[in-house]
This record gives C-alpha cells, sequence and structure tokens, in this order.
C-alpha cells in the first residue's frame, strides 16, 4: 500500500492504477466505467456560456427603440390619451417578448450548433480503443494523446513518445513543456509536474497515455468544455454595424424632430400637437424590427449551412463566408477522398506496378527472391500507427492503412510482426520533419524471425543478441539526405550520386502521376550500441533518424472527389480563386490539381523551400497568382494567408494538424476537418467541415452569399418605407395639412406590415446565378454599394404616390384621409416586399410564389390591415375612420403604381449597371 498522502505525480503509474482499480494496458471495464460515471457524474464544467434568459430581457427592455417607445407611451397618457398609452405599453411589451423570444431561440440554436462540436477522445475500455464523448470520462479512464488533442481531464502520463503539451492554459507559458511516466517529487509545484496534464491543456507533439485522475469540476482547470465551445454569443461584425446604423438613424431622427418641432412652433401649433408630430417621427424613424430580423436571418443561414455538412461555430462566419474572394485547401481529404491504395512498389528501379502484376505474383512467394521487396513492406507494416480491427476494418491514418493493406496482401501482418520484434520507441510522425520512425528489439537468434525480417541481420550485419533495428518511412526528400546507403538486390551499397539521383528520378516520375510516394529506410543497432533505446526511452531524430540503408519506394494512389471538380468550377464563376496548400510533393500535387482543373499546363507549384527565400513583399505579389503550393510546412500557411489579407484578399483556410491552428486563427474563415481535425485546430475554427470535402465550404459560401442578400433586401425594404413614413410626417405639415400618422399607426406599419414581410424576405432562397457573381466587398455598406440612394428614391416615390391622392382627400373635405394613408402606405410596403426579393431580376421571371412564406405574409398581413380598418373597436384604438369601396381602391392603386415604379427603378439600374460595366 501506498501512504495516502503521496500524491498521484509523486507514485509510479502503476500504484496510481492501482489505487483507481485500473489498468495500464486494458483500462476500465464498460460496467464500472458507467458505474463511475453515475457516481462522479459527467465532465464537463457547469458554465455561465449557456443562453442566459435574464441577460436577454434587460437587453431587449433597454434598447434605444424600447426606451423611445416608452417615452412615447409617457407623452400620450400626459396628454391625456390613456387608450394610446395603453396600447404603446402593449406594443411594448409584445415587441420586448418577440424580441427576447427569437433572441433566445438563436442563443440555444448557437448553443445546440456547438454541442454538435463536442469532442470525444480515443479511450482504452476493456482492452479496446473507441472514441468516447468528452463528457463521458472517468477517472481510471486510459486516454491516447497524440499531437493536436486538447487533453480531456485530469490525469497521470503513464506512456509517452516525444510527448509535449502546452500548458498556457494553465501556467501562463506558451512554450510546450516535455512529459513523461516517471514520478516526479512530492513538493513539485504544478506547472513542473512533468508526470501529469491538465484538462484544458493542449498536446503540442508527440503521443502518450494518460490515466484520468479527476473530471469534470474536480478537474485542476476544468477548461476544456468552455474552450471547446467557442465563443458564439458575440457580436458580428454585421450585427455591431447595424446598431451603428440603427444609432444614426435615431441621431437623424433627432434632428428631424426638432426642426419639425421648430417649423410647427413657429406656425403656432398647440403644444399636445407638437409633442404628438415629435413622438410620432420618431417612432417613424426608428427600424424597430431590424435587429431581430438579423439574428434570425443569420441563426437560419447558420442552420442551412449545417444542412450542408458545415457546422458554424462562430456566428460571423455566416456572413464572412460570402465575402470570401479565396479558398486555401489541403489536399489530402478535403480535395482527395483521402483513401489511399498503394499501386507501385519501386527497390532501385525495379519497379513493381502492382495493379499489373500477374496473378500470383503477390503473395509470400513472390517475397522470396526479392530481399527489398521484403524489408520495404515489413517496414511499411511496423512503421505504423493504423491498425486492422478484427472485421478488418482500419482505423488510423489512411496512408498507413494503405501500407497495412499493401503488406497484408503479401501475407505480412502486424501484428505477428510485432509480436516477434516489438517496438521499443519511436520519432513520431509532425508534418514538419516529413517522417517518423519506430525502433525495434530483435529476438536473439535470426532463426526466430520470418523470413522477411531474417534479411535485416544480413543487410545491416547486427547480429548478436539484444539486437535492435529502426524503420523510418516518409517523403523521400526528408529521407534521401539521411540516408548513406541503398539496398540495391541483395547488395547495400553506397548512396552515391548516380543511386541518390535514380532514387529522387523514380520519385519525381511516380508523383508526375498524381502518386503520393513514401520512402522507406531502415538501420540496424548493436546491443552496445551508443543508441540510449529501450522501453520509455525517447530517441532524438537524430540519434535514429541518420546513416540510414534506403530500401525502397511504395507509392500509393488517392483518388480526387468527384464532387470537388464542379465545386472548383463554380468557386472561378463566382469570382473565387481556389488554392491548394499541401505537404506533399509538387508533382503529385501538380497532378491532382490539373485533375481538378485547379491548374492548368503552364502551372507551377511553389515550394515551401521557395517561399522560405522571398521577403514579405515578394510573397504579396507571388500569392496573387499561385494556384499550388507543395512541399510547405504548416507555418508556410500562415505566411500565405497573411500575403494574401494583405492584397486584401477574404480568405478562408483549411487545416487538421495542430501547427495549422495559428493559420486558421488568422484566416478571415478558418475552416477545421471534422473527420480528421484535431482538437487543437477545431478550436481555432470558425467552421467545421463535416465531411472534410472542399465542396462543402463552396456550398457554405453559397449560403452565406444567400444570408447576405437576404439582409440587404429587407434592410431595404424596411428602411424605404421608414423613409416615407418620415418624408410624410414632414411635408404633409408644411403643406398645411395636419399631423398625417399618429404615433400608434406608425407602430403598425413598422412591426406589422413592415415586420412581417421582412421576415419572409429572411428566407429568401438563393437568387439564380448567385455563384456567378463577384463576392460582396467585406465592410461594403449594409445599404449596398448605392450607400442607401435606391432606399431615398424608394422612400420619395412612396411619398409622391401616397401624399398626392391624400392631399386631394383632404382638401375635399373627406374625413377618411387619414385612413386611406395609412391604408395606402401599409399595402404598399406589401407589395414592395414582392419587388425586393431580388435587386436584379423582375418578379415575374423570379416567379410570383417561390416564396411562399412572403405569401402567406403579405395575406395575412392584409387581413390584419382589413381588420383593423372594419372592425369597429380596433378602429377606435388606432383612430381611424370607416372607408368606402373606392376609398380602399385608391389604396391598392398605390400599392400597384408603388411596385411597378420599383420594378421600372430595378431595370433602369440595371441598364445603367449594363452601359458601365
Ligand atoms: P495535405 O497537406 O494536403 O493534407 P499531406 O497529407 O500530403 O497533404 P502532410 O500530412 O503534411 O501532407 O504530409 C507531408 C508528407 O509527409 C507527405 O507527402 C508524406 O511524404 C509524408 N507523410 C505523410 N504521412 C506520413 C506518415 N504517417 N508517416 C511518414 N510520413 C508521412
Amino acid at each position: 500500500m501506498e501512504p495516502a498522502a503521496d500524491p498521484d505525480h509523486a507514485i509510479p503509474a502503476e500504484a496510481v492504477a492501482r489505487r483507481l482499480d485500473s489498468d495500464l494496458t486494458a483500462g476500465l471495464g464498460e460496467d464500472r466505467a458507467a458505474a463511475l460515471l453515475d457516481r462522479y457524474g459527467p465532465n464537463e464544467i457547469e458554465s455561465g456560456t449557456e443562453p442566459r434568459p435574464l441577460a436577454i430581457l434587460v437587453e431587449q427592455l433597454t434598447s434605444p427603440m424600447i426606451l423611445m417607445l416608452i417615452g412615447a407611451a409617457i407623452v400620450s397618457a400626459a396628454l391625456g390619451d390613456t387608450t394610446e398609452a395603453v396600447v404603446i405599453a402593449v406594443v411594448v411589451a409584445l415587441n420586448a417578448w418577440i424580441g427576447f423570444r427569437q433572441e433566445y431561440r438563436a442563443e440555444r440554436a448557437i448553443a445546440s450548433l456547438q454541442a454538435i462540436a463536442t469532442p470525444t477522445a480515443a479511450v482504452v475500455r476493456s482492452g479496446r480503443r473507441r472514441d468516447v464523448p468528452v463528457g463521458d470520462l472517468v477517472p481510471g479512464d486510459l486516454v491516447e494523446l497524440e499531437a493536436g488533442s486538447i487533453v480531456p481531464a485530469d490525469g497521470r502520463i503513464v506512456e509517452a513518445h516525444a510527448l509535449r503539451v502546452e500548458e498556457s492554459a494553465l501556467t501562463g507559458e506558451s512554450v510546450p513543456t516535455d512529459k513523461q511516466p516517471q514520478p516526479v517529487a512530492a513538493a513539485t509545484e504544478l506547472a513542473s509536474r512533468s508526470s501529469m496534464a491538465y484538462a484544458g491543456t493542449s498536446v503540442a507533439a508527440g503521443r502518450g497515455r494518460l490515466l484520468v485522475t479527476a473530471t469534470g469540476m474536480s478537474a485542476e482547470l476544468g477548461r476544456v468544455a468552455e474552450l471547446l465551445r467557442g465563443a458564439g454569443a458575440e457580436k458580428t461584425p454585421l450585427q455591431l454595424r447595424l446598431d451603428l446604423l440603427v444609432r444614426r438613424l435615431g441621431i437623424a431622427a433627432g434632428v428631424i424632430v426638432l426642426v419639425v418641432f421648430a417649423i410647427e412652433a413657429a406656425r403656432g401649433e398647440s403644444l399636445d400637437a407638437l409633442l404628438l408630430s415629435a413622438v410620432s417621427l420618431a417612432v417613424a424613424a426608428i427600424p424597430e424590427s431590424l435587429p431581430a430580423v438579423v439574428t434570425i436571418t443569420l441563426t437560419l443561414g447558420a442552420q442551412r449551412m449545417l444542412k450542408r455538412r458545415a457546422l458554424i461555430r462562430r456566428l460571423f462566419a455566416v456572413e464572412t463566408l460570402g465575402s470570401v474572394t479565396t479558398i486555401c485547401s489541403d489536399k489530402t481529404g478535403t480535395l482527395t477522398q483521402n483513401r489511399m491504395t498503394v499501386v507501385v512498389l519501386d527497390m532501385a528501379g525495379d519497379r513493381r506496378d502492382l495493379s499489373s502484376e500477374p496473378e500470383g505474383a503477390i503473395g509470400l512467394g513472390a517475397l522470396r527472391d526479392v530481399p527489398a521487396l521484403r524489408l520495404l513492406l515489413a517496414g511499411g507494416v511496423l512503421c505504423n500507427d493504423a491498425s486492422v480491427a478484427d472485421d478488418g476494418s482500419l482505423t488510423g491514418d489512411p496512408t498507413e492503412a494503405a501500407l497495412l493493406v499493401v503488406g497484408s496482401s503479401y501475407g505480412l501482418d502486424k501484428e505477428e510482426l510485432e509480436r516477434l520484434a516489438p517496438r521499443i520507441g519511436e520519432v513520431p510522425f509532425d508534418p514538419e520533419r516529413k517522417r517518423m520512425t519506430t525502433v525495434h528489439r530483435l529476438p536473439s537468434s535470426p532463426a526466430e524471425l520470418p523470413a522477411e525480417l531474417r534479411e535485416a541481420f544480413e543487410v545491416e550485419r547486427v547480429e548478436e543478441a539484444g539486437a535492435r533495428i529502426s524503420f523510418t518511412k516518409g517523403a523521400l526528400d526528408a529521407l534521401v539526405p539521411r540516408c548513406d546507403s541503398v539496398l540495391v538486390g541483395r547488395e547495400v551499397r553506397p548512396l552515391d550520386d548516380a543511386l541518390r539521383r535514380r532514387a529522387l528520378g523514380a520519385g519525381e516520375e511516380l508523383a508526375a502521376e498524381g502518386i503520393r510516394v513514401l520512402a522507406v529506410a531502415m538501420r540496424g543497432f548493436s546491443p552496445r550500441g551508443d543508441v540510449p533505446t529501450d522501453d520509455g526511452d525517447v530517441p532524438t531524430d537524430d540519434e535514429v533518424e541518420s546513416g540510414l540503408t534506403l530500401l525502397g519506394l511504395q507509392g500509393m494512389i488517392d483518388p480526387a472527389r468527384p464532387e470537388v471538380r464542379d465545386a472548383i468550377a463554380t468557386c472561378r464563376s463566382a469570382g473565387i480563386r481556389p488554392v491548394m496548400i499541401t505537404g506533399d510533393h509538387p508533382l503529385t500535387a501538380l497532378a491532382i490539381g490539373r485533375d481538378l482543373g485547379l491548374a492548368d499546363g503552364s502551372t507551377v507549384a511553389v515550394t515551401g523551400a521557395e517561399l522560405d527565400e522571398l521577403d514579405e513583399a515578394r510573397l504579396v505579389e507571388l500569392v496573387g497568382a499561385a494556384p499550388v503550393y507543395a512541399r510547405v510546412k504548416p507555418e508556410d500557411k500562415l505566411r500565405i494567408v497573411e500575403a494574401l489579407q494583405g492584397r486584401g484578399e477574404v480568405v478562408a483556410m483549411t487545416g487538421d494538424g495542430v501547427n495549422d491552428a495559428p493559420a486558421l486563427a488568422q484566416a478571415d474563415i478558418g475552416v477545421a476537418m471534422g473527420i480528421t481535425g484535431t482538437d487543437v485546430t477545431k478550436d481555432a475554427g470558425d467552421m467545421i467541415l463535416r465531411d472534410d470535402n472542399f465542396a462543402t465550404i463552396v456550398g457554405a459560401v453559397g449560403e452565406g452569399r444567400v444570408v447576405f442578400d437576404n439582409i440587404r433586401k429587407f434592410i431595404r425594404n424596411i428602411l424605404s418605407g421608414n423613409v416615407a413614413e418620415v418624408a410624410v410626417m414632414v411635408v404633409a405639415p408644411l403643406a398645411g395639412m395636419p399631423i398625417p400618422l399618429l404615433p400608434l399607426q406608425i407602430l403598425w406599419l413598422n412591426l406589422v406590415t413592415d415586420g412581417l414581410p421582412a421576415m419572409a424576405l429572411a428566407v429568401e432562397p438563393a437568387e439564380p446565378g448567385i455563384m456567378k457573381r463577384p463576392p460582396t466587398p467585406l465592410g461594403e455598406s449594409l445599404l449596398g454599394s448605392d450607400r442607401g440612394r435606391r432606399i431615398l428614391t424608394r422612400g420619395a416615390m412612396l411619398l409622391g404616390l401616397v401624399l398626392i391622392p391624400t392631399y386631394v382627400l383632404w382638401s375635399a373635405g373627406d374625413d377618411a384621409w387619414q385612413t386611406v394613408l395609412f391604408t395606402s402606405i401599409a399595402f404598399a410596403e406589401l407589395a414592395a416586399g414582392f419587388a425586393m426579393r431580388s435587386e436584379r431580376i423582375p418578379l415575374w421571371r423570379l416567379g410570383p410564389l417561390t416564396n411562399p412564406l412572403l405569401v402567406a405574409a403579405v395575406a395575412g398581413t392584409v387581413a390584419l390591415q382589413v381588420a383593423l380598418v372594419s372592425v369597429p373597436a380596433l378602429r377606435d384604438v388606432f383612430s381611424l375612420a370607416p372607408l368606402a369601396g373606392w376609398h380602399w381602391l385608391v389604396a391598392v392603386g398605390v400599392a400597384l403604381a408603388y411596385y411597378a415604379l420599383v420594378e421600372l427603378e430595378k431595370a433602369w439600374s440595371r441598364s445603367r449597371a449594363r452601359a458601365a460595366g
């Protein structure tokens, strides 16, 4: 028994496992894990990022618009008009309630979007490795860590291979620290406990296993949940710009109110009348329904994107997507299927095309006479972290899985080989080094080895007992400099210039066919050798990855995703530049790029080494044209993004590995891979591709354009109505008429006859040709490229249309003139809703019924308006007069005329744009 006082970091891993009643190889049993989950509760943090109803309500009630309305109610009450005061109060309450519900729903929708992104951890339970939601982890669980994992719970390191953990969340120190299983002194402070890893920190490099000791709120820094939940609730730039717009309109309204107040005071109006018109004007000028509609539109957009497999983590991405001008994409898995198949084996120029290999040539028999082939395949199988499950399904990196598959087609079984030559050390793969190494202990006599490994003894001349052997695999150009010999047939020859050229030439030839090339090399170590490799020890790459013997190449194909070709064509027509950035060989990259229409015959690939040569200015110049970057390091991605942004491009950038996170964070839209992406990348992403597919990004851009389009549509629709209302309020008194619209009537116009169709415009389907026009510049005015000219024109047209008939009625002493004015504006705004469904396409070409929600909203609103004017009780509340049949006809006539004028104005703008362009 250990003394109870000894903390986990100070006792051996085995002792911690015993204390937790777990097992360092098999982990917990499923039943016990379930029981522990009951006892300890889920591994999450009760955080404050859930929607907070009270805060939303307070925010709603203190919005400038609501305050203005409350002011209006108070003025009405002071003027003795209690009905109006009460109705305004009801409107305030209703509006706050609707606003609250929409906001709350939107926040909940975003929270549930983020819940989909909940990460899983690779856990060993009952001896099997499987993915478990992070929330289900319990003390005693054995968790596998790899580069890019966010440590899901506090735990004791029980195995480590070059494991480095970035603990800035815990210590503020951003340089990763080494982790290893040996206990440290009991007094060691948190930040220096190399035998422990803590929840919320992230694995920067290497691989390891963690025995969970504390979960949820008992973890030192239970921040995982919070880290991964992202920042959903913050306002988007568009929402901020909208707030600004509303504030400016408020100020404009204030100025107009003062002017009108002065004019009317000069005319000797009573104070009551002055106050009344001031309140009406203020209400008329504020677009009450706008903020709510914008929030709803953005969330609906995010939900539609999710249906297309793009998960939005930060709401601003919805609007920014519409403005994307460059999409930088990884190759493997995003443009291609990530389904690798080895098709070529090449041993010092002896090339075997597996697809054309005669029947019977594959299989153990074929290995007998070609030692290099045996070792090439055995190396691919042993230097490998993928695995084959009992049912034959493959897990792990597809590149490595392909090596297992080809090995097994020749009769090599990974488990069997590993039993004979167990792995005792490794230098993990990392895209920077582009290679990985495993070290294996050999049995004491060659006779204990199968033929395919026995060769190793001869080749490396390590015949004594206790010898070790290492296999290194990786990019050919990353391996060749570390080789000093090459296996040709049975013979180990020094790697002279001729042989080096031959190896590199063979690699290039394959790459030019679009084949991904992995080289395999080996090295033997005598037992008394100077390599400190043994259980638990981490060799450095220089110790084991030098003086290697090159065994040969394995070439694999990874077919392009068929849908990507169309997606790339769509990008081109939409004014978006697709760019491939890959760690693969330039020729492989170009072959795939050409196949997909991303590059043409004259394209050359820019390599990472060439990028290193360029200063920032030259880089900015280069990125303007280059569509293919190959052999890049993850940090090159960051430079490319910055250079593109330096040219004013709006960049979407994909990534999966831990080192991609900075580039993703820098990009305007960071796109993380849902399947192959690491936790850290997903955390840095603004959007997650659930299917890792390039075409999904293009689909999401399309949705982003629709959202932005629709927001513009209802902003135009709502504001042109408001302009007309304010203008009527200002112009009518100048024409000698009394106050034309009362506060309550204006509220009705803004919230009902304007608000409902605007909501329907928010779900307007994509306009035809939306991906055939260039992207909208980021930050272009919300009012459109004309900065509001159309809104003013339309407001003026509506003003003229309603004021002329009303003036005639008023001059003729018809009491219904105000009601006719009110109804005309209401109907005209509904009619305009149809015309404003597109700025480019006339309604008859869109099809009048293609937005059913708008049709329903308009029909419903017409019915409400008719009821308001016809039902005496309602009429009284709104101070309206009954209308005769021909009064209604006037209102309908005004509406139709307004619709026609807007269509004409659209046609005129179109022809002007065509003449200009
Ligand atoms: P992309 O950047 O488009 O995803 P990629 O998968 O080829 O392409 P990396 O994963 O960075 O890019 O790999 C870079 C190179 O490292 C590959 O071209 C290959 O030669 C080598 N490589 C890839 N996976 C492994 C592995 N598991 N072991 C050893 N070497 C590898």
